[in-house]
């Protein structure tokens, strides 16, 4: 069949999904035969439409998934990098906050481990001091603040599913 025979009239290069129709100027799905604004033939058959479809899909394995229905990529399939604390926040898993705050906890345990080494009460005392200041500063910014920020509330998150 000669439609079948021309998959290239497609420009499998252009990641888009979406075209601006040529009557309405209004973005509709590119492997559709018809501008779902307007109805304007954008494609002289549907079996056209779907091998152009058909020929650009195969052109980058990402697009596997996609349908001719859709307008745009998903997301996640234009990413090449994965976003795993926003994944994790979707499935509810709680991800141990990536933070420096441990490194600082450590810090003040070393003040407190020098504070322990017998020398001069007086030093050791200070050391005490500014290894306990050091250490509870990153034991309340790593548990209170930084978890508090990760996951403030579930109700925004909700909201960015409907964007169709
Ligand atoms: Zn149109």
């Amino acid at each position: 069949m000669a439609v079948a025979s021309k998959p290239r009239y497609v420009d499998v290069s252009n990641p888009s999904l979406s075209v601006q129709c040529p009557n309405c100027g209004l973005r509709t799905q590119r492997f559709l035969q018809y501008c779902r604004n307007d109805g304007y033939q954008l494609w002289p058959s549907s079996q056209m439409a779907s091998e152009a479809f058909k020929a650009w899909r195969a052109a980058d394995p990402r697009r596997a998934e996609v349908s001719r229905y859709d307008i745009e990529l998903p997301a996640e399939q234009v990413d090449a990098e994965i976003d795993y604390a926003e994944r994790a926040h979707k499935l509810g898993i709680h991800l141990f906050p990536s933070s420096n705050y441990p490194f600082t906890i450590c810090v003040g345990l070393l003040f407190l481990g020098i504070a322990a080494v017998p020398i001069d009460s007086t030093v050791r005392i200070i050391l005490f001091v500014i290894g306990l200041l050091i250490f509870l500063y990153g034991v309340i910014g790593w548990v209170l603040i930084e978890d508090v920020q990760m996951f403030p509330t579930d109700s925004t998150s909700s909201g960015g599913e409907a964007h169709h």
